[in-house]
Protein backbone atom coordinates (compact mmCIF):
# COMPACT_ATOMS: atom_id res chain seq x y z
CA UNK A 1 0.00 0.00 0.00
CA UNK A 2 1.47 3.46 -0.89
CA UNK A 3 1.31 6.15 1.76
CA UNK A 4 -1.88 7.16 3.19
CA UNK A 5 -2.45 10.10 5.08
CA UNK A 6 -5.75 10.89 7.26
CA UNK A 7 -6.58 14.57 5.84
CA UNK A 8 -8.40 16.70 8.02
CA UNK A 9 -9.91 18.60 5.15
CA UNK A 10 -12.09 15.53 3.61
CA UNK A 11 -12.19 13.60 7.10
CA UNK A 12 -10.96 10.68 5.58
CA UNK A 13 -7.98 8.23 4.69
CA UNK A 14 -6.20 9.50 1.38
CA UNK A 15 -2.98 8.64 -0.22
CA UNK A 16 -0.25 11.19 -0.26
CA UNK A 17 0.20 12.59 -3.74
CA UNK A 18 2.88 15.25 -3.23
CA UNK A 19 2.57 17.96 -6.01
CA UNK A 20 6.17 17.37 -7.11
CA UNK A 21 6.86 13.81 -7.67
CA UNK A 22 9.37 12.38 -4.87
CA UNK A 23 9.40 15.85 -2.88
CA UNK A 24 7.06 16.58 -0.20
CA UNK A 25 6.48 20.08 1.39
CA UNK A 26 5.73 20.69 4.80
CA UNK A 27 4.86 23.57 7.28
CA UNK A 28 4.69 22.91 10.68
CA UNK A 29 2.95 25.66 13.08
CA UNK A 30 6.03 26.24 15.32
CA UNK A 31 6.16 27.35 19.00
CA UNK A 32 5.16 30.86 20.52
CA UNK A 33 8.31 31.73 22.11
CA UNK A 34 6.69 33.14 25.56
CA UNK A 35 7.51 30.72 27.63
CA UNK A 36 9.43 27.13 28.16
CA UNK A 37 7.29 24.52 25.56
CA UNK A 38 5.34 21.78 27.26
CA UNK A 39 5.65 18.53 26.67
CA UNK A 40 2.24 18.90 25.25
CA UNK A 41 3.65 21.34 22.56
CA UNK A 42 6.27 18.14 21.83
CA UNK A 43 3.36 16.21 21.37
CA UNK A 44 2.66 17.87 18.34
CA UNK A 45 6.36 18.49 17.80
CA UNK A 46 7.78 14.88 17.79
CA UNK A 47 4.33 14.00 15.62
CA UNK A 48 5.94 15.95 12.95
CA UNK A 49 9.15 14.88 13.17
CA UNK A 50 7.65 10.92 12.68
CA UNK A 51 5.99 12.79 9.73
CA UNK A 52 8.58 13.89 8.33
CA UNK A 53 10.67 10.82 9.08
CA UNK A 54 8.20 8.92 7.60
CA UNK A 55 8.07 10.70 4.73
CA UNK A 56 12.08 10.37 4.06
CA UNK A 57 11.42 6.81 4.97
CA UNK A 58 9.00 6.20 2.43
CA UNK A 59 11.61 8.11 0.27
CA UNK A 60 10.36 11.62 -0.22
CA UNK A 61 12.99 14.19 0.26
CA UNK A 62 11.36 16.48 2.65
CA UNK A 63 11.48 20.63 3.09
CA UNK A 64 9.82 21.18 6.07
CA UNK A 65 9.61 25.20 7.41
CA UNK A 66 8.80 25.62 11.20
CA UNK A 67 7.80 28.90 11.92
CA UNK A 68 8.94 31.01 15.09
CA UNK A 69 5.86 33.52 16.55
CA UNK A 70 7.72 35.62 18.21
CA UNK A 71 5.29 38.93 17.94
CA UNK A 72 1.84 38.18 18.71
CA UNK A 73 -0.75 38.97 21.98
CA UNK A 74 1.49 36.56 24.18
CA UNK A 75 5.04 37.39 23.46
CA UNK A 76 4.14 41.12 24.15
CA UNK A 77 2.29 40.37 27.34
CA UNK A 78 5.29 38.58 28.20
CA UNK A 79 8.10 41.26 27.87
CA UNK A 80 6.33 43.73 29.28
CA UNK A 81 5.55 41.86 32.32
CA UNK A 82 9.41 40.89 32.12
CA UNK A 83 10.14 44.38 31.39
CA UNK A 84 12.75 43.72 28.48
CA UNK A 85 12.64 44.62 24.85
CA UNK A 86 10.56 42.01 22.89
CA UNK A 87 13.77 40.23 21.24
CA UNK A 88 15.23 40.09 23.86
CA UNK A 89 12.11 38.48 26.27
CA UNK A 90 11.88 36.04 22.97
CA UNK A 91 15.49 35.29 22.43
CA UNK A 92 15.78 33.19 25.57
CA UNK A 93 12.77 30.63 24.74
CA UNK A 94 13.66 30.12 21.20
CA UNK A 95 17.63 28.89 22.71
CA UNK A 96 15.69 26.80 25.08
CA UNK A 97 13.36 25.06 21.95
CA UNK A 98 16.15 24.37 19.88
CA UNK A 99 18.11 23.16 23.00
CA UNK A 100 14.90 21.08 23.90
CA UNK A 101 14.27 19.94 20.14
CA UNK A 102 17.63 17.95 20.90
CA UNK A 103 17.14 16.64 23.59
CA UNK A 104 14.12 15.41 22.08
CA UNK A 105 16.28 13.97 18.90
CA UNK A 106 13.57 15.98 16.63
CA UNK A 107 15.36 16.05 12.91
CA UNK A 108 16.12 19.89 12.31
CA UNK A 109 13.23 21.94 9.59
CA UNK A 110 15.46 23.00 6.76
CA UNK A 111 13.60 26.43 7.58
CA UNK A 112 12.65 27.88 10.79
CA UNK A 113 11.66 31.50 10.03
CA UNK A 114 11.05 34.12 12.93
CA UNK A 115 7.42 36.60 12.28
CA UNK A 116 9.56 39.18 12.96
CA UNK A 117 12.09 38.50 9.77
CA UNK A 118 8.85 38.52 7.53
CA UNK A 119 6.85 41.74 8.27
CA UNK A 120 7.32 42.86 4.75
CA UNK A 121 5.72 39.98 3.22
CA UNK A 122 2.77 40.16 5.69
CA UNK A 123 2.36 43.82 4.71
CA UNK A 124 2.51 42.52 0.86
CA UNK A 125 -0.01 39.80 1.07
CA UNK A 126 -2.42 42.23 3.67
CA UNK A 127 -2.33 44.80 0.70
CA UNK A 128 -2.77 41.88 -2.07
CA UNK A 129 -5.88 40.94 0.02
CA UNK A 130 -7.36 44.69 0.48
CA UNK A 131 -6.78 45.17 -3.76
CA UNK A 132 -8.80 42.25 -4.03
CA UNK A 133 -11.45 43.13 -1.78
CA UNK A 134 -10.98 40.26 0.78
CA UNK A 135 -9.62 42.92 3.63
CA UNK A 136 -11.06 46.54 4.62
CA UNK A 137 -9.33 49.13 6.98
CA UNK A 138 -11.49 49.64 10.31
CA UNK A 139 -12.02 52.77 11.92
CA UNK A 140 -9.33 51.74 14.53
CA UNK A 141 -7.12 51.62 11.69
CA UNK A 142 -6.26 47.96 12.01
CA UNK A 143 -7.15 45.65 8.93
CA UNK A 144 -9.58 42.93 9.09
CA UNK A 145 -10.15 40.34 6.53
CA UNK A 146 -13.95 40.09 5.33
CA UNK A 147 -15.16 36.45 5.94
CA UNK A 148 -18.42 37.28 3.77
CA UNK A 149 -15.93 37.46 1.45
CA UNK A 150 -14.69 34.17 0.87
CA UNK A 151 -17.43 31.88 0.80
CA UNK A 152 -15.09 28.90 1.78
CA UNK A 153 -14.53 30.24 4.71
CA UNK A 154 -15.12 27.28 7.81
CA UNK A 155 -14.41 24.66 5.20
CA UNK A 156 -11.80 23.12 7.55
CA UNK A 157 -13.93 23.16 10.67
CA UNK A 158 -17.13 22.74 8.90
CA UNK A 159 -18.33 25.81 10.19
CA UNK A 160 -22.38 26.89 9.35
CA UNK A 161 -22.23 30.06 7.58
CA UNK A 162 -25.68 30.92 9.07
CA UNK A 163 -24.03 30.98 12.12
CA UNK A 164 -21.21 33.26 11.25
CA UNK A 165 -21.24 36.78 12.39
CA UNK A 166 -20.43 38.75 8.82
CA UNK A 167 -19.41 42.45 9.66
CA UNK A 168 -18.54 42.06 13.61
CA UNK A 169 -14.76 42.21 14.24
CA UNK A 170 -12.37 40.59 16.57
CA UNK A 171 -8.88 41.49 16.95
CA UNK A 172 -7.92 38.73 19.48
CA UNK A 173 -5.73 35.88 17.64
CA UNK A 174 -7.16 33.14 20.10
CA UNK A 175 -10.88 32.80 19.83
CA UNK A 176 -13.86 30.70 20.37
CA UNK A 177 -16.01 28.99 16.95
CA UNK A 178 -19.08 30.73 18.57
CA UNK A 179 -16.89 34.19 18.14
CA UNK A 180 -16.26 33.59 14.34
CA UNK A 181 -16.20 36.96 13.01
CA UNK A 182 -13.67 39.10 10.65
CA UNK A 183 -10.38 39.05 12.16
CA UNK A 184 -7.27 41.27 12.27
CA UNK A 185 -4.53 40.94 9.64
CA UNK A 186 -2.90 43.83 10.87
CA UNK A 187 -2.83 45.69 14.62
CA UNK A 188 -2.82 49.37 14.72
CA UNK A 189 -0.40 50.22 17.43
CA UNK A 190 -1.99 50.82 20.93
CA UNK A 191 -0.08 51.68 24.69
CA UNK A 192 -0.29 47.89 25.17
CA UNK A 193 1.97 47.45 22.62
CA UNK A 194 5.04 49.51 23.78
CA UNK A 195 7.75 49.65 21.61
CA UNK A 196 6.70 47.10 19.57
CA UNK A 197 5.71 48.67 15.93
CA UNK A 198 6.40 48.67 11.90
CA UNK A 199 5.45 50.76 9.78
CA UNK A 200 2.91 49.69 7.38
CA UNK A 201 0.89 52.16 4.70
CA UNK A 202 -2.08 51.74 7.47
CA UNK A 203 0.32 53.27 9.79
CA UNK A 204 2.45 51.48 13.00
CA UNK A 205 1.24 48.70 13.72
CA UNK A 206 2.03 44.82 14.14
CA UNK A 207 0.90 41.48 12.46
CA UNK A 208 -1.99 39.16 13.97
CA UNK A 209 -0.98 35.76 14.56
CA UNK A 210 -2.79 34.11 11.63
CA UNK A 211 -1.23 35.70 8.60
CA UNK A 212 2.59 35.26 9.89
CA UNK A 213 1.81 31.46 9.13
CA UNK A 214 0.43 32.74 5.46
CA UNK A 215 3.30 34.60 4.57
CA UNK A 216 6.07 32.29 5.92
CA UNK A 217 4.25 29.07 4.21
CA UNK A 218 4.53 31.05 0.93
CA UNK A 219 8.00 32.56 1.10
CA UNK A 220 9.76 29.08 1.71
CA UNK A 221 7.09 26.90 0.09
CA UNK A 222 4.86 28.78 -2.49
CA UNK A 223 1.46 29.45 -2.80
CA UNK A 224 0.46 25.69 -2.90
CA UNK A 225 2.33 23.24 -0.99
CA UNK A 226 1.69 19.45 -0.06
CA UNK A 227 0.98 18.94 3.83
CA UNK A 228 0.03 21.30 6.95
CA UNK A 229 0.00 20.44 10.42
CA UNK A 230 -0.50 20.74 14.34
CA UNK A 231 -2.32 20.20 17.15
CA UNK A 232 -5.77 20.02 16.57
CA UNK A 233 -6.43 23.43 19.03
CA UNK A 234 -4.44 24.99 16.17
CA UNK A 235 -7.70 23.79 13.44
CA UNK A 236 -9.77 27.11 14.52
CA UNK A 237 -8.97 29.42 14.10
CA UNK A 238 -5.45 29.23 12.97
CA UNK A 239 -5.64 27.08 9.95
CA UNK A 240 -9.20 28.16 8.75
CA UNK A 241 -7.85 31.84 8.96
CA UNK A 242 -4.26 30.75 7.27
CA UNK A 243 -6.58 28.86 4.38
CA UNK A 244 -8.89 32.62 4.06
CA UNK A 245 -5.80 34.20 3.58
CA UNK A 246 -4.06 32.41 1.45
CA UNK A 247 -6.59 31.48 -0.65
CA UNK A 248 -8.12 34.74 -0.93
CA UNK A 249 -4.27 36.50 -1.84
CA UNK A 250 -2.86 33.82 -3.93
CA UNK A 251 -6.54 32.24 -6.22
CA UNK A 252 -5.33 29.05 -5.42
CA UNK A 253 -4.95 26.22 -3.10
CA UNK A 254 -3.03 26.44 -0.45
CA UNK A 255 -2.33 23.10 1.27
CA UNK A 256 -3.26 19.43 -0.15
CA UNK A 257 -3.05 17.66 2.76
CA UNK A 258 -4.06 18.67 6.49
CA UNK A 259 -3.11 16.46 9.09
CA UNK A 260 -3.55 17.48 13.29
CA UNK A 261 -2.29 15.79 16.21
CA UNK A 262 -4.69 14.89 19.34
CA UNK A 263 -3.77 16.59 22.30
CA UNK A 264 -1.58 15.24 25.54
CA UNK A 265 -3.91 15.14 28.53
CA UNK A 266 -3.15 15.23 32.36
CA UNK A 267 -5.78 13.30 34.56
CA UNK A 268 -8.60 14.01 31.63
CA UNK A 269 -7.70 17.48 31.00
CA UNK A 270 -5.66 19.16 27.85
CA UNK A 271 -2.02 19.98 28.85
CA UNK A 272 -1.90 23.83 28.38
CA UNK A 273 0.00 26.87 30.08
CA UNK A 274 -3.49 28.73 31.09
CA UNK A 275 -4.84 25.49 33.29
CA UNK A 276 -1.38 25.43 34.61
CA UNK A 277 -1.30 21.71 34.61
CA UNK A 278 1.38 21.24 32.17
CA UNK A 279 5.41 19.85 32.44
CA UNK A 280 8.00 21.68 30.53
CA UNK A 281 10.48 19.25 28.76
CA UNK A 282 12.90 20.81 31.64
CA UNK A 283 10.64 19.88 34.14
CA UNK A 284 10.63 16.41 33.69
CA UNK A 285 14.50 16.03 32.46
CA UNK A 286 14.90 17.71 36.12
CA UNK A 287 12.83 14.58 37.80
CA UNK A 288 15.22 12.10 36.14
CA UNK A 289 14.09 11.24 32.65
CA UNK A 290 15.49 11.11 29.66
CA UNK A 291 15.08 12.55 26.16
CA UNK A 292 15.03 9.20 24.95
CA UNK A 293 12.75 8.02 27.09
CA UNK A 294 9.97 10.98 26.73
CA UNK A 295 10.36 10.88 23.14
CA UNK A 296 8.96 6.82 23.58
CA UNK A 297 6.43 8.12 25.65
CA UNK A 298 5.64 10.96 23.00
CA UNK A 299 5.70 8.38 20.57
CA UNK A 300 3.55 6.06 22.48
CA UNK A 301 0.06 6.31 21.11
CA UNK A 302 -1.40 6.77 17.51
CA UNK A 303 -1.65 10.81 16.81
CA UNK A 304 -5.06 11.28 16.52
CA UNK A 305 -5.58 9.65 19.69
CA UNK A 306 -5.92 11.56 22.92
CA UNK A 307 -2.26 10.11 24.77
CA UNK A 308 -2.66 10.38 28.68
CA UNK A 309 0.83 11.52 30.50
CA UNK A 310 1.37 10.21 34.02
CA UNK A 311 5.36 8.87 35.25
CA UNK A 312 4.33 5.85 35.44
CA UNK A 313 4.37 6.13 31.53
CA UNK A 314 8.13 7.18 31.67
CA UNK A 315 8.55 3.86 33.74
CA UNK A 316 7.30 1.53 31.61
CA UNK A 317 9.02 3.63 28.72
CA UNK A 318 12.61 3.09 30.76
CA UNK A 319 11.64 -0.62 31.06
CA UNK A 320 10.93 -1.32 27.28
CA UNK A 321 14.17 0.78 26.26
CA UNK A 322 16.19 -1.16 28.99
CA UNK A 323 14.71 -4.40 26.87
CA UNK A 324 15.81 -2.51 23.29
CA UNK A 325 19.23 -2.13 25.03
CA UNK A 326 19.97 -6.00 26.07
CA UNK A 327 18.67 -6.87 23.35
CA UNK A 328 21.48 -4.93 20.95
CA UNK A 329 23.85 -6.30 23.48
CA UNK A 330 22.90 -9.77 22.86
CA UNK A 331 22.94 -8.63 18.99
CA UNK A 332 26.61 -7.21 19.55
CA UNK A 333 27.93 -10.25 21.11
CA UNK A 334 26.24 -12.64 18.85
CA UNK A 335 27.99 -10.90 15.70
CA UNK A 336 31.67 -11.06 17.36
CA UNK A 337 31.20 -15.11 17.20
CA UNK A 338 31.65 -17.12 13.47
CA UNK A 339 28.71 -16.97 11.26
CA UNK A 340 25.54 -19.49 12.07
CA UNK A 341 22.25 -19.11 10.59
CA UNK A 342 20.34 -22.35 10.54
CA UNK A 343 16.84 -20.56 10.37
CA UNK A 344 17.33 -18.44 7.30
CA UNK A 345 17.01 -15.12 9.14
CA UNK A 346 17.40 -12.49 5.95
CA UNK A 347 13.27 -13.82 5.16
CA UNK A 348 12.46 -12.94 8.57
CA UNK A 349 14.20 -9.56 8.54
CA UNK A 350 12.27 -8.46 5.13
CA UNK A 351 8.88 -9.63 6.92
CA UNK A 352 9.35 -7.65 9.45
CA UNK A 353 10.70 -4.44 7.70
CA UNK A 354 7.57 -5.02 5.04
CA UNK A 355 5.35 -5.17 8.05
CA UNK A 356 6.80 -2.12 9.87
CA UNK A 357 6.60 0.37 6.76
CA UNK A 358 3.04 -1.06 5.95
CA UNK A 359 2.06 0.33 9.73
CA UNK A 360 3.71 4.13 8.64
CA UNK A 361 1.55 3.51 5.46
CA UNK A 362 -0.93 3.08 6.89
CA UNK A 363 -1.30 6.87 8.22
CA UNK A 364 1.39 6.49 10.77
CA UNK A 365 0.30 3.48 12.56
CA UNK A 366 3.05 3.28 14.45
CA UNK A 367 2.17 0.40 17.00
CA UNK A 368 1.72 -1.54 14.05
CA UNK A 369 4.94 -1.08 13.14
CA UNK A 370 6.09 -1.07 16.80
CA UNK A 371 4.53 -4.17 17.18
CA UNK A 372 6.48 -5.45 13.69
CA UNK A 373 10.23 -4.61 15.67
CA UNK A 374 8.58 -6.11 18.80
CA UNK A 375 7.87 -9.98 17.33
CA UNK A 376 11.25 -9.41 15.28
CA UNK A 377 12.84 -8.92 18.71
CA UNK A 378 11.12 -11.96 20.35
CA UNK A 379 11.81 -14.56 17.59
CA UNK A 380 15.67 -13.03 17.16
CA UNK A 381 15.96 -13.66 20.64
CA UNK A 382 14.68 -17.68 20.35
CA UNK A 383 17.20 -18.02 18.19
CA UNK A 384 19.87 -16.28 20.00
CA UNK A 385 18.98 -18.72 22.75
CA UNK A 386 18.99 -21.65 20.48
CA UNK A 387 22.37 -20.83 19.18
CA UNK A 388 20.56 -20.77 15.75
CA UNK A 389 22.36 -16.93 14.93
CA UNK A 390 25.45 -15.76 14.99
CA UNK A 391 28.13 -13.65 13.17
CA UNK A 392 26.83 -11.58 10.24
CA UNK A 393 23.42 -12.74 10.04
CA UNK A 394 23.36 -11.57 13.69
CA UNK A 395 24.61 -8.32 12.32
CA UNK A 396 22.22 -7.95 9.74
CA UNK A 397 19.61 -7.56 12.48
CA UNK A 398 21.68 -4.90 13.74
CA UNK A 399 21.19 -3.36 10.22
CA UNK A 400 17.73 -3.57 10.37
CA UNK A 401 17.56 -1.87 13.42
CA UNK A 402 19.35 0.99 12.18
CA UNK A 403 17.24 1.54 9.36
CA UNK A 404 13.82 0.78 11.46
CA UNK A 405 15.54 4.03 14.05
CA UNK A 406 16.01 6.41 10.91
CA UNK A 407 12.11 7.11 12.07
CA UNK A 408 12.02 6.11 15.50
CA UNK A 409 15.04 7.81 16.83
CA UNK A 410 15.21 5.93 19.58
CA UNK A 411 17.18 2.59 19.06
CA UNK A 412 20.77 4.00 19.46
CA UNK A 413 22.04 0.88 17.70
CA UNK A 414 25.62 1.85 17.81
CA UNK A 415 25.31 4.43 21.18
CA UNK A 416 24.93 1.47 23.58
CA UNK A 417 25.16 3.91 27.35
CA UNK A 418 25.13 6.90 25.20
CA UNK A 419 21.95 8.56 27.20
CA UNK A 420 23.80 8.49 30.62
CA UNK A 421 24.21 11.51 32.05
CA UNK A 422 27.65 13.48 30.94
CA UNK A 423 29.53 12.91 34.47
CA UNK A 424 28.97 9.24 34.55
CA UNK A 425 30.40 8.76 30.74
CA UNK A 426 33.59 10.58 32.17
CA UNK A 427 33.76 8.61 34.99
CA UNK A 428 33.73 5.82 32.52
CA UNK A 429 36.03 7.05 30.16
CA UNK A 430 38.23 8.03 33.49
CA UNK A 431 37.58 4.03 34.38
CA UNK A 432 38.86 3.13 30.86
CA UNK A 433 42.13 5.32 31.21
CA UNK A 434 42.90 4.00 33.94
CA UNK A 435 43.03 0.75 33.03
CA UNK A 436 45.08 1.39 30.18
CA UNK A 437 47.54 3.12 32.12
CA UNK A 438 47.66 -0.33 34.28
CA UNK A 439 46.15 1.91 37.58
CA UNK A 440 43.39 -1.28 37.98
CA UNK A 441 42.90 0.40 41.96
CA UNK A 442 41.72 3.80 40.75
CA UNK A 443 39.72 1.94 37.61
CA UNK A 444 38.30 -0.38 40.61
CA UNK A 445 37.36 2.61 42.67
CA UNK A 446 35.42 4.09 39.52
CA UNK A 447 33.70 1.25 39.22
CA UNK A 448 32.30 1.53 42.92
CA UNK A 449 31.52 5.12 42.40
CA UNK A 450 29.74 4.24 39.35
CA UNK A 451 27.50 1.61 41.45
CA UNK A 452 26.66 3.89 44.29
CA UNK A 453 25.15 6.50 41.81
CA UNK A 454 23.25 3.58 39.86
CA UNK A 455 25.65 2.49 37.05
CA UNK A 456 26.98 -0.46 35.90
CA UNK A 457 29.96 -1.53 33.78
CA UNK A 458 29.81 -3.86 31.33
CA UNK A 459 32.74 -4.71 29.64
CA UNK A 460 31.58 -6.06 26.03
CA UNK A 461 33.27 -7.48 22.57
CA UNK A 462 33.15 -3.47 21.60
CA UNK A 463 34.67 -2.37 25.03
CA UNK A 464 33.01 -0.64 27.98
CA UNK A 465 29.64 0.29 28.44
CA UNK A 466 27.97 2.28 31.18
CA UNK A 467 24.33 0.80 32.27
CA UNK A 468 21.21 1.70 34.84
CA UNK A 469 21.28 -0.63 37.35
CA UNK A 470 17.93 -2.90 37.51
CA UNK A 471 14.77 -2.09 39.83
P1 LIG B 1 1.52 27.24 20.85
O1 LIG B 1 2.93 27.57 21.29
O2 LIG B 1 0.50 27.41 21.93
O3 LIG B 1 1.15 27.95 19.57
O4 LIG B 1 1.48 25.67 20.53
C1 LIG B 1 2.47 25.06 19.75
C2 LIG B 1 1.98 23.71 19.24
O5 LIG B 1 1.69 22.81 20.32
C3 LIG B 1 0.70 23.79 18.42
O6 LIG B 1 0.83 22.94 17.30
C4 LIG B 1 -0.37 23.30 19.37
O7 LIG B 1 -1.46 22.75 18.68
C5 LIG B 1 0.39 22.25 20.14
N1 LIG B 1 -0.17 21.93 21.47
C6 LIG B 1 -0.46 22.76 22.49
N2 LIG B 1 -0.92 22.08 23.57
C7 LIG B 1 -0.90 20.76 23.23
C8 LIG B 1 -1.24 19.53 23.91
N3 LIG B 1 -1.68 19.50 25.19
N4 LIG B 1 -1.10 18.37 23.23
C9 LIG B 1 -0.65 18.36 21.95
N5 LIG B 1 -0.30 19.48 21.26
C10 LIG B 1 -0.43 20.66 21.89
ZN1 LIG C 1 0.62 28.62 12.17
Amino acid sequence: MPLHFHNTLSRKLEEFIPLEPGKARLYTCGPTVYNFAHIGNFRAYIFEDLLRRTLAYCGFKVTQVMNLTDVDDKTIRGARQAGLPLDQFTRQFKDAFFADLKTLRIEPAEFYPAATGCIPEMIRMIEVLIEKKHAYVGDDKSVYFSIASFPRYGQLARLNRDEMRVGVRIKHDEYAKESVADFALWKAWDEADGEVKWDSPWGPGRPGWHIECSAMSMKHLGPTFDLHTGGVDNLFPHHEDEIAQSEAANGVKFVNYWLHCAHLMVEGQKMSKSMGNFFTLRDVVAKGWTGREIRWVLLGTHYRQQLDFSFQGCHNARAALQRVDDFKTRLQEAAALPDADTTGVAARLTAAEAEFRAGLEDDINLSAALAALFNLVRDVNRMLDAGELAGKPAAAVAELLRTLDTVLGVLDVDQAGADAPADILALAQERQDARKAKNFARADEIRKLLAARGWILEDTPQGPRVKRQAG
